[in-house]
């Protein structure tokens, strides 16, 4: 138990930092993490604030809030938008370890255990600590973790074993709750490879897809900086859930990354080529003022790496009437009326189709991604599982064979599981795969 149990809020007259800014702002205005929060509110302050004895772990916590900045090195430490996609109006944190409550002009902590409700209320927050009846406003607050065990865990959560130990920034956004995640860019490379490859995967694979992580971290900072964050943590950007409880906290190629011409690459990813990878021009057009991520053969014809795969070979069949209805709903197809034809019009030279020909009235091009896309999002991303896949039709039935899984750019994460398994290295593995790009250590 804390010494200051009895005062455990604590107005700081006059010692806010910030003001009473939008939460973003704040956040921006003290990078650094807790560090310098720390070094602008010295310990001296809080011993002689009225009707507060500083306990002496106070001046550990302070410290173990200081090391993970300093260990992070001179990279400035990403911010993360997290439930995008939950639009959350209430949430609750429960601490893992001691934490620290900062809010304008009030302040609280968590031991072990306890919890922070937050809530939107007339536009600002409404928060209350371990269901106390005494619950305070105020337009933002920052979630302090001490490190280095401590963290913040949903709560309630259906993945208890998720705990994100980066500074977190909640504020009032748009009618719901923003929470921003503020952690170093080696604390979060761990936790997306642990979601996006699993452990018991062969290590080589899973370093190769660290640095791929890594690179694409890199390369993306600031891509929702509109928002007030760095990256989101759902597949548009790379899928992130706070660190998994055990998982190793460094990562083994700490610092490397992809580059090209002297630049972080975005190094792209997908579940499974089918055989050969394909251009990011081709996927995504809009991206030509990036450097290409050129397609590679994924091994022998006879013999693709990413053979192994669930996804490697599969089919599944489409009424014209089922095809009809989800190329409506798509804008990125355009199509209206009914599909009396289907086509494939262009592939590239290793058979991903690139366009095919819809018809309806008169055959129209459209791009084989939007086709995809309009179909998955209709009908589930496991049924036409990539863009690489040959057509037949039988009556007003279209039966699709395809190979893959993914938009097949960039790494194949179960070719490099069997180029891992046949005794290569993830340097090797990702000259593979990126063959036009340079892997240096970044710090
Ligand atoms: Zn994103
Ligand atoms: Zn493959």
């Amino acid at each position: 138990m804390w010494q200051f149990r009895q005062s455990y809020y604590r107005a700081i007259p006059g010692a806010c930092q910030y003001g009473d800014r939008m939460g973003e702002e704040a956040l921006s205005s003290c990078r650094g993490t807790a560090g310098r929060v720390s070094a602008r509110r010295p310990a001296t302050d809080i011993e002689t604030a009225p009707s507060f004895r500083p306990p002496r772990r106070i001046g550990i916590f302070l410290l173990l809030l200081i090391l993970p900045a300093l260990r992070a090195g001179a990279s400035p430490p990403l911010r993360i938008g997290l439930f995008q996609r939950e639009r959350f109006v209430r949430i609750a944190f429960t601490a893992t370890g001691p934490a620290r409550i900062a809010a304008p002009s009030r302040e609280a902590f968590l031991e072990p255990g306890e919890s922070v409700e937050i809530g939107l209320e007339g536009g600002s927050l409404r928060w209350r600590v371990n269901r106390r009846r005494e619950a305070f406003r105020s337009r933002w607050l920052h979630l302090l973790p001490g490190a280095p065990q401590g963290g913040l865990s949903l709560r309630p959560s259906s993945s208890r074993q998720r705990v994100f130990k980066g500074r977190l920034l909640v504020s009032a956004r748009q009618g719901r709750l923003s929470v921003i995640e503020e952690l170093p860019l080696e604390e979060y490379v761990p936790a997306v490879t642990a979601l996006e490859m699993p452990s018991g995967w062969p290590i080589e694979a899973r370093t190769a897809q660290e640095v791929v992580a890594r690179s694409f971290a890199a390369a993306n900072r600031g891509r929702h900086r509109a928002e007030g964050f760095d990256l989101c943590a759902t597949t548009h950007c790379q899928l992130y859930g706070g660190s998994l409880r055990g998982q190793p906290a460094a990562p083994r190629a700490a610092g490397w990354i992809l580059t090209r011409h002297g630049r972080p690459l975005e190094a792209l990813y997908a579940s499974t080529c089918g055989g050969a990878t394909a251009s990011s021009f081709d996927v995504w057009p809009g991206r030509k003022n990036r450097p290409e991520i050129r397609p590679v053969r994924d091994g022998p014809p006879s013999a693709p790496f990413c053979r192994f795969s669930p996804h490697y070979r599969w089919t599944c069949r489409f009424t014209a009437g089922e095809l009809s209805e989800a190329l409506r709903a798509s804008p990125e197809a355009g199509f209206r009326g009914d599909l009396e034809a289907i086509r494939i019009a262009r592939t590239d030279p290793r058979g991903r189709v690139l366009q095919v020909a819809l018809g309806g009235g008169g055959l129209r091009p459209v791009p084989a991604v939007d086709f995809w896309k309009a179909v998955a999002e209709r009908w589930g991303w496991g049924r036409v599982k990539s863009t690489r896949f040959e057509l037949w039709q039988q009556g007003s039935v279209y039966i699709f064979r395809g190979y893959g899984l993914g938009h097949g750019v960039g790494l194949c994460q179960w070719g490099a599981r069997q180029l891992a398994r046949q005794g290569r290295s993830f340097r090797q593995i990702l000259a593979h795969y990126f063959p036009q790009s340079r892997l240096i250590r970044a710090e």
